[in-house]
């Protein structure tokens, strides 16, 4: 059977990373990619960021691997984790072995919230003098995070997963989604433990080994795997997957980079690796390793992109990845 898989590359190094991406993909599996359009590009062209075309293919595809966009990121993406109905962002922050990192030990996991929170939407300009936002946390996303949680620490490598919270403070809120977590946990015989969220940046800079899987809410995981891209050695390795229900979307934590866009210099390693959370939520577990492990070949031996020090090209570094294969 052929896969269909949606592609939107999007602006800046979007457009370079994802052609790579495809072409690791076509070379595991029999695939046919959809092309679909958003961004600043298509703004200027058509006045919308996000053509209603591009939303619908992401809304009944399985899987689509989005590249960036420019100043118009938010018009895009947050209506494209909507369309794919996700409620969880997964950020694995993965040291590797031959790239410089300020913490080589580290080896986490983030499982966000994401479709609540402080950004939830919902802000106001009440005076010239005072805006508010409205935090809203509800017990269904929380335990619907808690109830991914406890499927993604079943396998053997994990043992639980920690809560990052600020309930001492945000007793309501932070209260209603750590209650909800940790019971959905304790249904499920999962261990868990929790942390405050302030405690944890400092416990995770002296000693990242102390954590594994960290379940927290939508803007405390943004800034917290943001900071443990940090300890891994930089924003072209980090992948990323929002899932859904039904469907998924796939996306490298980085955005166009408009600094080195155009010369063919980005690294393509944050996209492969998310297009290889793609291919193990589609149930391609064999090549998603492969793919993981060829890119962990590359990294400690093989040529490499300006940023990890080396001096290859982005088609050279995939080339290397795809000989692996
Ligand atoms: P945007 O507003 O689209 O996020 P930005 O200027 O914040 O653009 P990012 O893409 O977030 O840029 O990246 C921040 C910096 O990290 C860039 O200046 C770039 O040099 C570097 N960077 C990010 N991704 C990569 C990559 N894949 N390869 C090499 N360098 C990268
Ligand atoms: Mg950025």
């Amino acid at each position: 059977m052929t896969e269909e898989i949606v592609v939107i590359p999007g602006d800046g190094i979007g457009k370079e990373v994802i052609p790579e991406a495809k072409r690791v993909v076509e070379s595991v599996i029999d695939v046919t990619f959809i092309e679909a359009d958003a961004g600043d590009a298509v703004k200027e062209e058509t006045g919308t960021a996000l053509p209603q075309e591009t939303y619908d293919l992401a809304a009944s595809a399985d899987a689509t691997l989005f590249g960036a966009a420019g100043e118009t990121a938010a018009d895009v993406i947050l209506p494209l984790r909507d369309a794919v109905g996700s409620f969880v962002n997964i950020r694995p922050a993965k040291a590797y072995p031959g790239v410089d990192a300020l913490r080589p030990e580290t080896d986490l996991v983030f499982l966000r919230e994401n479709t609540e929170g402080v950004y939830s939407g919902h802000e106001d300009r009440l005076s010239d003098d005072l805006s508010t936002l409205t935090r809203v946390v509800t017990t269904s996303a929380s335990e619907a995070l808690a109830a991914f949680a406890c499927d993604y620490v079943s396998g053997e490598e994990h043992d639980g997963f920690t809560i990052a919270h600020k309930a001492n403070v945000m007793r309501e809120t932070d209260g209603r989604f750590r209650d909800a977590v940790v019971s959905v946990a304790k249904e499920n015989d999962v261990p868990v433990d929790e942390v405050l969220m302030d405690a944890f940046a400092t416990r995770v800079c002296l000693d990242p080994t102390q954590f594994d899987v960290i379940v927290c809410p939508n803007l405390a995981g943004d800034v917290l795997s943001d900071l443990a891209a940090g300890l891994v050695g930089g924003l072209g390795l980090l992948p990323s997957a929002n899932v859904g229900t039904d469907r998924a979307l796939f996306e490298p934590v980085h955005g166009t980079a408009p600094d080195i866009a155009g010369n063919g210099i980005a690294n393509p390693t944050a996209t492969i690796l998310s297009a290889a959370m793609m291919l193990e939520y589609l149930g391609y577990e064999t090549e998603s390793n492969a793919v993981n492990d060829a890119v962990e070949a590359v990294l400690s031996d093989g040529p490499r992109t300006g940023d990890l020090g080396g001096n290859a090209t982005t088609t050279e570094m995939t080339d290397a990845i795809i000989n692996h294969l």
